[in-house]
């Protein structure tokens, strides 16, 4: 059976990244599934606060481990910023390999106190649960915003990544580095691309050592994206892209089928819409075609893998 810290540590060692791939209905699990598995590599299933309340925590935990199991296969699931030590233990107990704890928004050293807190409680849970920590202001919701948020004064300091580290025992951090929540109009039809700090987030990495991860990589430039995988971030997190293929697929699949009531015929092309978006970011975050890229994360099998 795979483990998450396991892929996790070979793209630290390879310098790759790992897609992370929020989902709130079968359609997105079934066309995020369908492209890892198509690309051979590992893959990161998000469910916010939100989004498993919708689906139910121990329901998608199951839907994910079902296809772990099924087909031997590297995917993971992540509870993706829980804000309460209540909901972060309820994910664990439901079986989630990985929890963004997020308290970035308190004060510094509320911040700390509650992340080390939670690490602590969710490892008796489960000792080999990943914890990620959070600092910096990166905005919030997965949507389309009008206007871009000042996010400057909230960019994370490698002094201050190390400190957080060192304090709270996180395995994984989650800097603001340029990243932001949410997509532009915009950049929607791509006239605008979110540009990330590539030098703070190679400093962060050198002072902090830990797997790091990119909030908010919908809408990002593609080769800053590129450096910055290649300057430490390990796991990028694409949400909002997803759901505008989402919306569009539905919408597509209606339009085309008017008169079509069997829902799986209709969702097809939401499936379609989707995978699309999912097989262009994982292409891009294995490194094809950039410079280097027989570094890949493609699937490694465990030893004395049954
Ligand atoms: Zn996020």
């Amino acid at each position: 059976m795979y483990v998450l810290r396991d892929i996790l540590t070979q793209a630290q060692v390879k310098r790759t990244a790992i897609g992370h791939f929020n989902v709130a209905d079968l359609v997105l699990l079934k066309a995020v599934f369908a492209s890892a598995q198509e690309l051979k590599v590992a893959v990161l299933i998000g469910a916010s606060d939100g989004e498993r309340q919708f689906m139910g925590v121990r329901q998608i935990a199951a839907l994910v481990r079902s296809l772990r199991e099924e087909f031997d296969f590297p995917i993971f699931l992540n509870a993706d910023h829980t804000h309460s030590l209540v909901k972060a233990v309820e994910a664990a107990k439901a079986g989630f390999d990985a929890i963004v704890f997020d308290a970035s928004a308190l004060p510094y050293e509320d911040n700390v106190r509650q992340t080390k807190e939670a690490v602590e409680v969710l490892k008796t849970i489960n000792p080999s649960i990943l914890v990620e920590g959070e600092i910096g202001d990166i905005g919030s919701g997965s949507e389309i915003h009008e206007t871009a948020p000042d996010l400057s004064q909230g960019l994370t300091t490698p002094q201050e990544a190390e400190e957080f580290v060192e304090s709270t025992g996180v395995d994984i951090l989650a800097p603001a580095v340029g990243n932001m929540h949410g997509m532009l109009k915009s950049m929607l039809q791509g006239e605008m691309r979110k540009r990330l700090d590539i030098q703070r987030i190679a400093h962060i990495k050198k002072a902090a050592s830990v797997p790091l991860t990119l909030h908010g990589g919908s809408g990002t430039d593609d080769e800053d994206l590129r450096k910055a995988i290649a300057a430490g971030i390990n796991i990028v997190h694409i949400n909002t892209e997803l759901r505008v293929a989402w919306r569009t697929g539905v919408e597509n699949g209606l339009s085309k089928q008017p008169h079509e009531i069997a829902p799986y015929k209709i969702l097809s092309s939401a499936i379609e819409s989707v995978r699309q978006v999912v097989s262009s970011r994982l292409r891009l975050f294995k490194g094809d075609g950039a410079v280097g890229s027989d570094a890949t994360n493609r699937i490694v099998a465990p030893p004395g893998r049954s």
